[in-house]
Parts: C-alpha cells; structure tokens; sequence
C-alpha cells in the first residue's frame, strides 16, 4: 500500500510529515497495577503510524486505513461520538489539549496506518492516543515533555474515551527505550528504566486470534474482589493496598480470609509482585533459567489463582512450552489476546512452525507468531 497515494485519495493534497508510536507488552507483574503493585512493561516494534498535513482552516480531519472512514470535526466543537467510536482517540486529544489551556491555532489532516491487533492486549488504544498527543506536541511546538504526553493520554482514554484504565500502556508507550523496560509503581507515576539484555534469546509474541469477550466486567469482578480481600486484611494490617504484603505473610494471610475465592485472588497479587522483583534481579544477573521459571509461576498463578487465561491462553503457552520456549505467560489483561514467550532466537522458525501445529491442531484456529524488537517510544520519522 502507497501511503502517501493513499492521503492524496482521502486529503487531495499531499502529507508532510510523518510519524510512529510503538505498541507494548508486559513482560510481568500482571493484575497488580490496581494493587499497588509494580509492572515492567516495554515497547515493541509493532508500529501504528501517521501522515499529516497542516490545514489554513480550524478542523482536524482523520482517517484510518484499518476502519476505513474520514471524520472531521471542528476544533471547538468536538465532542464525544457515539456512533464513530474510533474517532474518540484522535479528536479527543485535540479537546484534552485545548481545556488544559494549550493554543491549537490550526487544523490537520491525519492518516492512520496500523500494524497493531485491535483489542488483542497490545494497547493499540494506548498506541494511538499517545501517537497524536505526540504529533500534536510536535506540529504545534506545546513543550509537553513525554511523561506528560503519556498522562494527557491516560487522562483522554478515562475522561473522554469513558475506559477506565491505569497508566501502564500509555507510559510503556512515550516513555519506551530500545532494550529496556520500564519498572513502573503505577500508583505514584515513578519508574526507572531496567537493561533488557538478553544476549542469544528474545521475546516473541503469540496472538491467540481469540474473539474478545466481556473482558471489561470480568476485569471489574476481579478489581472489586481485590478491595474485598483488602477490606479483610485491613483490620489486621496497617496497609493501603495487598502489594504492601511479602509473601512471608501468606499463611496468616491464609488464615484471615475465609472465603476461597477471594483468597486465591490476593495469593496472586501478592505472589506475582514479589515476581516481579525477582524477575529485575533476575534480569540484573542475566540469569535465564530464573527468568524462565517466574514467567511460568506468573502465568500458573493467573490461570488458577487469578482465574484470568481460558483456553486459548492455556493452550498458546502450553504450545510454546511444547516447542522448546524457556518460559511462557499471558500478556495484557487476559481472557484472549497475547501470550509472550523467551526463546532461543536461532530457533524462531522452528518454534513458529510448531506453535502454529500444536494449536490450530487442539482448538482449529490459526495463532499468529511474531518476533519483536524492544523498541524506542514515539518519533518524527521523516518530512516529505
Ligand atoms: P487494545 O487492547 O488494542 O488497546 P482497546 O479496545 O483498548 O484494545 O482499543 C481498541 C480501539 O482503539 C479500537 O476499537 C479503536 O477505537 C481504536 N483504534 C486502535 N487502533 C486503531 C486504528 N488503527 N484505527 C482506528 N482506530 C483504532
Ligand atoms: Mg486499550
């Protein structure tokens, strides 16, 4: 596809500039973001990419090439759409930009191009948000530095888009560096940046090719079973939030919640945070048989404990196990999407093959198997 061709067909005049975002995975610390938990997330090199073009006149005017529609909206009368849903993440960073007080003195043209899955957990949403807070930024010079891009996005996402979600996959995004991750306490906005070192091996990503369903009130089920579980355990501990507890207190926790379920859930929480701080250190060694190990406990933990995987996840990992991955887990959210796996690079077509048999063979769906670089966030790729 002639991009360029393609912004003559919908714009009639040619693009200017040009610029990308990254997706992201999380490598673990899954469920925890809302626990007062730490993540480490990083960006990968699946791109969504935009041309534009300066307008004389007042109105921002975009088209995606994935939806294949073209709306167009005055800059003071934006407002929520309810039909054109897409379109929320594009002009709704116009109208966050604009109550915060920043001069947007003219209009563009927009076209988007994207190579990252709708709704499979690579927060394609995120992507897009961040990409025109960027774009944005740079056109009309705002000095907005790229902590903050990632918080007007997250502001749009909850405030005009109505999704609520955590910083995470904006902050992966902006913020992401080549080769690193981003340990980031999501409750304060804090993070430093680990070295992702891998040497022979790398991650690859396994999309399940699942249909997404009732992900959010199966999120807001277990969001709400949390605060029950935290309800408990503050009348015994002096606590905020569950990741405040090491897992040395699992026992008493044990004791104190009576209720199964609820029990399970903050056994997670509590185990999968501790995870995470094993696996930086695991990272800081170059110690890959731990990396491995964790990335199964932490995908065992959300598929029995959590109750978040389902068969399509169960089976992308057991399959990447069956193919010689060191280690495997869900990404994202859960319940469908992606599952990330730590291989032996030199053996990715190999591993490829046998994914793709071992699953269309239990569940006769074609997965899609990738391999992604760690990548830097947002950037102005070129002038026409
Ligand atoms: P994800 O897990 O991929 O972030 P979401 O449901 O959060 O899934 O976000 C997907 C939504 O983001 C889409 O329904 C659409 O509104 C918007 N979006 C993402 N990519 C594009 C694109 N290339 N073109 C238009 N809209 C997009
Ligand atoms: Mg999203």
């Amino acid at each position: 596809m002639n991009l360029e061709q393609e912004f003559y067909n919908v714009f009639k005049s040619a693009p200017t500039l040009s610029y990308k975002a990254p997706a992201r995975i999380n490598l673990i610390g899954e469920h925890i973001d809302y626990n007062g938990g730490r993540v480490l997330p990083c960006a990968i090199s699946s791109y969504i990419r935009a041309f534009v073009s300066k307008r004389d006149d007042d109105i921002i005017s975009a088209h995606s090439l994935n939806i294949r529609t073209t709306h167009s909206i005055h800059l003071s009368q934006i407002q929520y759409d309810k039909e054109n849903d897409w379109c929320n993440y594009v002009f709704g960073i116009f109208y966050v930009l604009r109550q915060m007080g920043y001069s947007i003195p003219h209009g563009l043209n927009i076209l988007i191009n994207s190579e990252i899955p709708v709704g499979s957990g690579l927060s394609s949403s995120a992507a897009l948000l961040v990409l025109i807070c960027y774009i944005a930024n740079d056109i009309y010079d705002l000095k907005i530095n790229l902590k903050n891009i990632a918080k007007i996005a997250v502001k749009c996402e909850n405030e005009f888009c109505g999704l609520k979600c955590g910083i995470m996959d904006e902050a992966a995004i902006a913020l992401g560096l080549r080769n690193k991750c981003l340990l980031l306490d999501c409750s304060k906005f804090e993070y430093e940046y680990i070295d992702l070192d891998l040497g022979k091996y790398a991650f690859v990503v396994l999309k399940t090719n699942k249909p997404r369903a009732l992900v959010e009130s199966k999120y807001n089920k277990r969001v709400e079973e949390c605060e029950k579980g935290l309800a408990i355990l503050k009348e015994h501990y002096q606590i905020d939030n569950l990741c405040q507890l090491n897992v040395e207190e699992l026992d008493n926790v044990r004791k104190l919640i009576k209720d199964d379920i609820i029990y399970k859930r903050v056994k997670h929480v509590i185990s999968e945070n501790d995870r995470v701080y094993e696996f930086v250190r695991a990272l800081n060694k170059r110690d890959m048989h731990m990396l491995s190990t964790l990335l199964d406990a932490s995908h065992q933990s959300l598929k029995e404990d959590y109750e978040v995987t389902g068969i399509h996840l169960d089976t992308i990992v057991d399959a990447a196990k069956a193919a010689g991955a060191l280690g495997a887990r869900m990404t994202g959210a859960g319940f469908g999407g992606c599952a990330i796996a730590l291989i032996d690079r030199s053996t990715f077509i190999e591993f490829k093959e046998k994914v793709e048999e071992y699953y269309f063979q239990k569940l006769n769906i074609m997965p899609e198997v990738f391999s992604i670089d760690i990548v830097d966030g947002p950037s102005h790729e070129y002038d026409f």
